[in-house]
């Protein structure tokens, strides 16, 4: 640590909506000890899956923001590297902090390498063992690199330790989940996301879906449009833009539009989609979070894929892994949820447990 700082220097490095999610579960306590500098690289830039989180979970406001959203996956990461690597010399701070599994994630990890900074992984671990995903890339290249590696669940640790990674592994929980239970109550008094739309606990059904190897593909997001269009509840989707992107260009969009069962609608808020979560007869998804957050609210989930890193909401009963099988899909639909939901996922204190650790390592007083 540098002579001058009374506190320890930590670099955040966030991009997308899940990353502020998870952002907004450790900053604040993070700040109480360390100066953060955040860091937006701008890989997602629309307000509505950008602005409406910082707004909502009082995210601090970035302090550096990289404007390198856009085109394919290299072409972000290569226009995130340079801005990185001056950012890192520049403020030379005492330890770099990534989230989850993007192109922000691995950016923010190969710069900190290269500057020979400390590097800290929040939700290292996880493995869908699918290297067709580009975030399982992100995520491995990110733990092989990373000296501080915050596990979600006990699965991350042994993943981990199967490719001999055991120095700096710490089972802290997860910070959706913080995020989640403190914000739970919060969503149900304070979201007229029920009432906006006319509906009811439990009659009517949520569904996300954005992961690449679903909406990229023509014959897999036909296959989406066709598991929608059977769906025999009601549904509200808030389509993320990549796949509202997809579906114009294929002309489904005004197929889905028409559809008097289902509201396609523009992402929303973190407050209104955790209420329409908690409420939903069930949930389809393919994204990673929307599998816990269901878990932890209680509501069946159906996921869109045919592995997940979230296995032990599988194992308990509460997930199920259907594809695009509409099949599947509707079988899943029929099961009555398990009776028990163990509880998984730290009980809400992993930000603290991250804050003691990184204050530990950085040596804060
Ligand atoms: N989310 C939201 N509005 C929506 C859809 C999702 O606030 O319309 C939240 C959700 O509660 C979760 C996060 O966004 O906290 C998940 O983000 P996403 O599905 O984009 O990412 P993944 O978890 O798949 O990486």
């Amino acid at each position: 640590m540098s002579e001058r700082r009374s506190r320890p220097r930590v670099v955040t490095v966030v991009g997308n909506r899940p990353q502020f999610v998870k952002a907004a579960a450790v900053s604040r306590l993070l700040r109480e000890r360390v100066d953060e500098v955040l860091v937006h690289t701008g890989q997602h830039y629309d307000a509505e899956l950008s602005d409406v989180f910082f707004d909502e979970l009082d995210l601090p406001a970035p302090d550096h923001y990289l404007g390198a959203g856009g085109g394919s996956n290299l072409e972000q990461l290569a226009r995130m590297l340079p801005s990185l690597e001056a950012l890192v010399a520049d403020l030379a701070p005492d330890l770099l902090l990534v989230y989850g599994d993007t192109n922000s994630t691995l950016a923010g990890a190969l710069a900190a390498r290269a500057g020979g900074i400390a590097l800290a992984h929040v939700e290292a671990g996880m493995r869908s063992f699918d290297r067709a995903m580009p975030e399982e890339t992100n995520r491995v290249l990110t733990d092989h690199v990373s000296d501080l590696l915050f596990c979600s669940t006990e699965t991350a640790v042994e993943n981990l330790a199967r490719e001999g990674l055991r120095l700096g592994v710490h089972l802290v929980g997860d910070v959706m989940a913080d995020l989640l239970l403190a914000s739970a109550d919060r969503a149900e008094s304070c979201s007229r996301a029920l009432e906006e739309r006319s509906l009811e606990p439990q009659r009517y059904l949520l569904v996300t879906a954005h992961r690449a190897g679903n909406v990229d593909d023509e014959h897999r997001l036909r296959a989406l449009v066709e598991l929608l269009e059977s769906l025999p509840l009601p549904a509200v989707v808030p389509l993320h833009p990549r796949t509202r992107t997809r579906l114009a260009r294929l002309g489904l969009a005004e197929r889905l539009a028409q559809n008097p069962h289902l509201r396609i609608e523009p992402p929303l808020g973190y407050l209104d989609f955790i209420r329409l979560l908690r409420n939903a007869r069930a949930v389809l998804t393919d994204s990673g979070g929307v599998q816990k957050e269901a878990y932890l609210l209680g509501t069946p989930c159906l996921t869109l894929r045919e592995r997940t890193e979230w296995v032990e909401t599988v194992a308990a009963g509460w997930n199920t892994l259907v594809g695009l099988d509409r099949d599947r899909a509707l079988a899943a639909l029929q099961r009555r949820p398990p009776a028990t939901r163990p509880e998984l996922y730290g009980g809400g204190r992993a930000a603290e447990r991250i804050r003691e650790i990184i204050c530990a390592y950085t040596g804060a007083p």
